[in-house]
């Protein structure tokens, strides 16, 4: 992530050659799911843009004395529903478009596994590898200052994203703790579990990954068992779903970081990468023999995840794609012109908004223990996890094949009809 190589610059031309961003392509669906369920263009209009985006300037004392200023984003999609949720980014490259995207990504998934949440975002354009940790608590206060007339448990709820994790969380979570003067842990989830974080919250994302899989091998009569299964990127959804499939004894054959990608057709020994990486997911660079991301995508495999950024699937690489399911970990991973090509040709593609949809889930579960302040097991989140997950997978595939169209349609369809409905009765359509 965040790393140009060629081979990246390349595929950005593709991708732009393809003409939409991940913004327009977003919009593009939701109108098309909106048609398809009969909806008006003022629904449309409504639910094109997020009803609010806030850009904040963030000073903060580099340990060097010097002042830095940051620019970081809130989006706030549709709170028809209930509060807005959605995680936080720190990431280089994080601009107001892919915020707004992703804010409407978030209304989908909440809609899809039927959270009574609306969808938000935020992102701080900052490179965390290169910060100290007293610099990222410093910049965490800051966003958290910047944003708090506009966030709160009832209102907009954050969370964990790219390159942000359980320790900012709990930064965020005492700030804004102090500018209220009571103890608020439901203003953000992924905490600690000493702070109010739910058991299950940190593999979440790859739970609901991996149950997603485990549908889609039943649809497709293959056994999980053996199956080879290729994974791109080693963050936190990436290395959770290899060491959950290493350990359901499928065959995890590839897997890659920003750096490069390492492949054994005998299957790769992920406990020992799991224990090499360090905390940005990174591994490839201990090994000699890596190949490119791009060759690891191609690979002859059961199973494809895009774990890691957007568009990595275009009309370019869609045909020579081997795998017959892809399940999208990432968020925005494949195009539009990819997701027919890879349908047309019989590949089971489950979407980014239902098969990433784990994290935000074990995220309402942390928010309704703190609201009520009793814990639950792990077992307990896992179980209901499960019956989400399951439940949500089926109610798109068969929408899929009621209404004739590929996943990623239906999925838009179920995910923007609560929003839709919800709006309608407040009387605002
Ligand atoms: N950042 C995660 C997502 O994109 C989780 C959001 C949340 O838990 O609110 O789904």
């Amino acid at each position: 992530m965040g790393v140009h190589t060629v081979e990246d610059l390349q595929r950005q031309a593709e991708i732009e050659k393809e003409g939409l961003g991940l913004f327009q392509s977003t919009q593009s669906v939701i109108r098309e799911a909106l048609e398809k369920l009969g909806y008006t263009d003022e629904h449309y209009e409504l639910l094109k843009e997020p009803l609010r985006m806030l850009t904040v300037r963030i000073p903060v004392r580099m340990d060097d004395g010097t002042v830095k200023v940051f620019t970081g984003y809130r989006s706030q999609h549709n709170d028809a529903v209930g509060p807005t949720k959605g995680g936080v980014r720190f990431h280089p490259e994080v601009n107001e478009d892919e915020v707004k995207a992703l804010s409407i990504w978030m209304s989908l998934k909440c809609g899809i596994v039927d959270l009574p949440y609306g969808g938000g975002k935020g992102g701080i354009i900052c490179d965390p590898r290169e910060m100290s940790f007293r610099e990222l608590e410093r910049l965490s206060r800051g966003y958290v200052r910047a944003i708090s007339q506009l966030v709160g448990p009832t209102k907009d709820i954050p969370a964990p994203d790219v390159f942000t994790n359980s320790q900012i969380m709990a930064w965020m979570m005492d700030e804004y703790s102090r500018i209220r003067e009571f103890d608020s842990p439901g203003f953000i989830t992924g905490k600690p579990l000493v702070l109010g974080g739910s058991h299950g919250r940190e593999t979440a994302t790859a739970r609901g990954v991996t149950i997603c899989i485990e549908e889609a091998v039943k649809k497709k009569g293959i056994s999980l068992q053996g199956a080879r299964v290729v994974i791109q990127g080693f963050g936190n959804a990436g290395s959770y779903l290899a060491k959950f499939m290493y350990d359901s004894g499928a065959k995890v054959i590839g897997i890659s970081d920003a750096y490069g990608a390492l492949y054994d057709p005998q299957g790769l020994d992920i406990d020992d990468l799991l224990d090499r990486r360090d905390s940005f997911g990174t591994v490839t660079k201990l090994f000699q023999h890596t190949i490119t991301n791009k060759e690891l995508l191609e690979l002859d495999c059961d199973i494809l995840v895009p774990a890691a950024i957007s568009n990595q699937i275009t009309a370019e690489n869609a045909p020579r794609i081997r795998a017959s399911i892809v399940v999208e970990a990432a968020n925005g991973p494949t195009t539009l012109e990819a997701t027919e090509i890879l349908t047309s040709r019989g590949i089971l593609l489950v979407p980014d908004v239902l098969a990433s949809a784990g994290g935000v889930t074990v995220s309402y579960f942390e928010w309704v223990q703190n609201q009520q302040g009793y814990y639950w097991t792990e077992e307990e989140v896992e179980q209901k996890l499960t019956k989400v997950m399951v439940e949500s997978f089926n109610k798109i595939y068969d929408a899929a094949h009621i209404h004739q169209v590929n996943m990623r349609l239906a999925a838009y369809m179920v995910g923007v009809r609560k929003m839709a409905e919800a709006s309608r009765f407040r009387g605002w359509i």
